[in-house]
């Protein structure tokens, strides 16, 4: 089932946006899943991860639960490292785990530009581990193929002369 978020990736880049997917893994149970609506709500907060912590946060008011107690045991699964927005949610949640995909070199916030999930920040939430590489090959593929198509009078690109 850990795949899921991949396929919530593809449903993005069909729908024109950056394709970026996500879980979120409670106790076994899907409670969120969640991909990049950036461009379809105009808002450029609505990355993956944020439309996935909403859900879990319907349900926890929905099935009256502690979300704090839920947040502590959710891991999120998501193709690409966390921004730095996202990165200081997750930890302002206390989310204690994330699995990623590939790096994001622009705007990592596990390690890429800034360590929010490691960095000792003060009343900011709890530290959290990140495993990442999940598929990276694939991730990155996505986002090769959203940006080829987005720009397609590009010049031929730099990354061709390797060929
Ligand atoms: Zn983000």
């Amino acid at each position: 089932m850990f795949c899921l978020f991949y396929l919530q990736a593809k449903e993005a880049l069909e729908n024109g946006e950056v394709p970026v997917g996500c879980l979120m893994v409670y106790r076994n149970e899907i409670l969120g899943q969640g991909r990049n609506e950036v461009n379809e709500t105009k808002n450029a907060t609505r990355h993956a991860e944020m439309v996935a912590i909403d859900q879990v946060l319907k349900w926890c008011h929905e099935k009256g639960r502690d979300r704090k107690e839920v947040f502590e045991h959710t891991v999120l699964y998501v193709t690409v490292e966390p921004c730095i927005m996202c990165a200081a949610a997750l930890r302002l949640l206390n989310i204690p785990l994330v699995v990623y995909g590939c790096q994001n070199e622009r705007f990592g916030g596990c390690g890429s530009v800034l360590n929010i999930s490691q960095d000792d920040l003060q009343h900011t939430g709890t530290p959290f581990q990140c495993l990442g590489g999940y598929r990276a090959e694939e991730a990155v593929e996505l986002l090769k193929t959203f940006y080829k198509a987005e720009n397609p009078n590009a010049p031929k690109s730099k990354a061709r002369k390797k060929q």
